[in-house]
């Protein structure tokens, strides 16, 4: 029997944290949310170093339960950018020293997924977006694989890399860097110079970034800026003496940006619009506050407070013109390290 077409104020592709974000921020303001992830709940995943920036944000989201996903803390980071490390601090302000956390991401998604249920948003897990529905250039819904149709007033594409509505709408991202895939991986054991504070080394041929996750569990990542090839069984200097948990994987980083971030009834949020390498450390801050911000622009836009095209419009300027910073700031700390072709 064909599915019944569900309709709703607001569909979100994807339920990592712009996903979550922009369903907490929709719901909260009264709209009809669905949120529709292909997965069937989160899962472990990286994405686990975050910024002491997104503390607050993540407070706002989710005012309770925040401590039981936060691992260690660490007051800054030990850098070593072309030169002998050295540890750098987040700052401090009248309160104390800024810190920022280690995160279990699969337990930061399945919190916000509550958050969002909770706020009353129809979750669908399982659920895979297929096309979107058009009406002339305007977004208006889209099928999925097991819910039939879902026809919603806005849509939000949180796939992340798989950038679901850009593709289907033929939007090519602009690429801004060489092809870069980063290898990482686990370990297990005691590594006491690593667990006051995570460490990034660089060189002219890439950086290694190693950190502890949890009480004897330690992460490690390697981005070569001209590929490598490794045993997935490798393991940086420094963890020599930790034993590899499971083998190392690689995801590709290619820094990318959507050149239309938002159109008439759509927005793309997080890496779906914009993606840049670990280094940049704000892959997760930039995800909940796009998310938060489209999911601001969709309920004005909607209520009536906004036009679409200016909602639209606004919300591409302004993440567009961070993007920028953030790319600005890497491609400078890159050419430090001359490596070329980034920016
Ligand atoms: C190796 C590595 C290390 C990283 N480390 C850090 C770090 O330390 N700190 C940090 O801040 N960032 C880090 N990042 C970046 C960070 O993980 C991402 O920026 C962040 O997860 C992006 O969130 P998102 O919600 O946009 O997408 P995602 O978290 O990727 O979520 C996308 C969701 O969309 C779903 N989906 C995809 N296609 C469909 C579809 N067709 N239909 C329905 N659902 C779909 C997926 O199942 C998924 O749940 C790292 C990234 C990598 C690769």
């Amino acid at each position: 029997m064909a599915a019944r077409p569900v309709d709703a104020d607001v569909l979100i592709a994807g339920a990592g944290p712009a996903g979550c974000a922009a369903a907490i921020v929709c719901a909260a303001g009264g709209l009809r949310t669905v949120l529709a992830d292909r997965a069937a709940g989160p899962r472990a995943r990286p994405g686990e170093a975050l910024h002491p920036g997104v503390e607050s944000l993540l407070r706002r989201l989710v005012p309770e339960g925040f401590e039981r996903v936060v691992g260690a803390r660490h007051e800054g980071i030990s850098v070593g950018w072309g030169r002998a490390p050295s540890f750098e601090p987040f700052g401090r302000d009248p309160d104390g020293p800024w810190r920022g956390f280690q995160v279990d991401r699969q337990g930061l998604d399945a919190l916000l997924l509550e958050r969002a249920r909770g706020l009353g948003v129809d979750v669908r897990p399982s659920c895979r977006v297929l096309a979107p529905l058009l009406d002339g250039d305007a977004v208006v819904g889209a099928h999925t694989r097991e819910a039939g149709q879902i026809r919603a007033r806005t849509v939000i594409d949180a796939t992340g890399s798989a950038r679901w509505l850009g593709r289907a709408l033929g939007v090519a991202p602009q690429v801004r860097s060489p092809r870069l895939l980063i290898q990482y991986g686990y370990a297990a054991g005691s590594c006491p110079t690593r667990d006051a504070a995570p460490a990034i080394v660089a060189d002219g041929t890439g950086w290694t970034w190693t950190a502890r996750v949890g009480a004897t569990r330690y992460q490690w990542m390697r981005l070569d800026f001209v590929p490598v090839q490794r045993s997935r069984t490798w393991l940086p200097d420094e963890f020599a003496r930790l034993t590899p948990q499971g083998t190392a994987r690689a995801a590709d980083v290619t820094w990318r940006l959507s050149p239309a971030a938002a159109g008439p009834g759509w927005f793309a949020v997080g890496d779906a619009a914009a993606r840049l390498d670990p280094a940049s450390s704000h892959g997760v801050l930039r995800a909940l506050l796009s998310g938060w911000t489209a999911g601001c622009a969709t309920a004005a836009a909607l209520d009536g407070a906004l036009d679409p095209r200016e909602a639209a419009a606004m919300y591409q300027g302004w993440l567009h013109s961070g993007f920028e910073q953030d790319i600005a700031r890497l491609a400078g700390m890159y050419a430090e390290l001359g490596a070329r072709g980034f920016g």
